[in-house]
């Protein structure tokens, strides 16, 4: 099955798509990873999306969608996928349509100040999907993944200044995609509020239903 997690920056995307590829067996699929490895291991990609990552704006829709159209190509995505960060955008989402449609689009909802306040604190692991916040979700031992026991630092994009940025562009280009996914009747709201623990708790049985076949 194929599903779109959704929401704004902080919204829980990645953990919670983390949490349900270990669950339903599902390749995680992000394009922030994917750039961020790019930047990492300064490919040609890399080299082109770099700046405009750092300062929190969004990389052009020609680059994502060519990304997105190698990477869902895999072996591993035959079967479904779990799709972080992208749609961003009204022409991503147009091409995701024409490509390879979702089954369902899972739309975290979080208010503003919960989105700054899990932004402000996040820390990433450098080296897996795995990521933390200094008082909501810390680490065993600080500034040590748990899962995987790399250094974890601050994404260059959680700066003050960034996240501004990525709010506006969140607003402005990728909450309009709400409706277009609701209109195709594939949206399904989910209270995105909470600790990491319980929204997972219910969002599990919301995908256990979906994956049975049943209705949102
Ligand atoms: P978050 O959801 O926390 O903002 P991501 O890891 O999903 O972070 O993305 C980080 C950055 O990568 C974005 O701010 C943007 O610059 C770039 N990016 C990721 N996905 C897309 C996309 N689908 N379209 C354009 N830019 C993207
Ligand atoms: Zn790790």
């Amino acid at each position: 099955m194929r599903f779109v997690f959704f929401g704004a920056p902080g919204a829980g995307k990645g953990t919670m798509a983390v949490e349900a590829s270990a669950e339903f067996g599902l390749p995680h699929v992000s394009t922030g990873e994917i750039f961020r490895a790019a930047i990492r291991d300064a490919t040609p990609l890399g080299l082109r999306v770099k700046a405009v990552i750092e300062a929190g704006g969004l990389v052009t829709d020609d680059i994502t969608i060519q990304l997105i159209q190698e990477r869902l190509a895999l072996p591993d995505a035959s079967r479904g996928w779990l799709l972080d960060g992208f749609p961003r955008t009204l022409p991503q989402a147009r091409a995701l349509a024409g490509l390879c449609p979702e089954d369902w689009v899972i739309d975290l909802e979080v208010s503003d100040a919960r989105v700054i306040q899990r932004l402000s604190g996040r820390r990433n692991c450098s080296k897996c999907s795995h990521s933390y916040h200094v008082t909501l979700k810390p680490p065993l031992v600080e500034g040590v993944c748990d899962a995987c026991g790399s250094p974890l630092y601050v994404r260059d994009d959680d700066r003050e200044e960034s996240v501004r940025n990525r709010l506006v562009a969140y607003r402005t280009q990728t909450a309009p995609l709400v409706d277009y996914y609701r209109t195709r009747g594939t949206l399904v709201p989910v209270d995105g509020e909470g600790d990491a623990a319980s929204v997972w708790a219910a969002l599990k049985v919301i995908m256990t239903r979906l994956m049975e076949g049943e209705r949102p």
